[in-house]
């Protein structure tokens, strides 16, 4: 089963990337910001990138557990 990727989002390569970091998410992080935003977070130590990333883990926690139970 193969339904979700690993991003570093500190990459270089997404330094331009302005699309979401799932498309398929429905959370308030990739609703409203891009892979190259959330990159300069990070890469600026900003609390924020935390919180966003946060936001974004649980509801992909969450996505898993309905997932599993079926
Ligand atoms: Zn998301």
């Amino acid at each position: 089963m193969n339904f979700y990727d690993t991003i570093n989002i500190g990459n270089e390569e997404y330094r331009e990337d302005f699309s979401p970091i799932d498309q398929n998410c429905d959370c308030y992080t990739c609703q409203s910001y891009t892979k190259a935003y959330l990159r300069h977070l990070l890469r600026t130590d900003e609390p924020l990138f935390l919180r966003l990333a946060s936001i974004h883990n649980l509801r992909f926690y969450h996505k898993l557990m309905e997932i599993l139970r079926g």
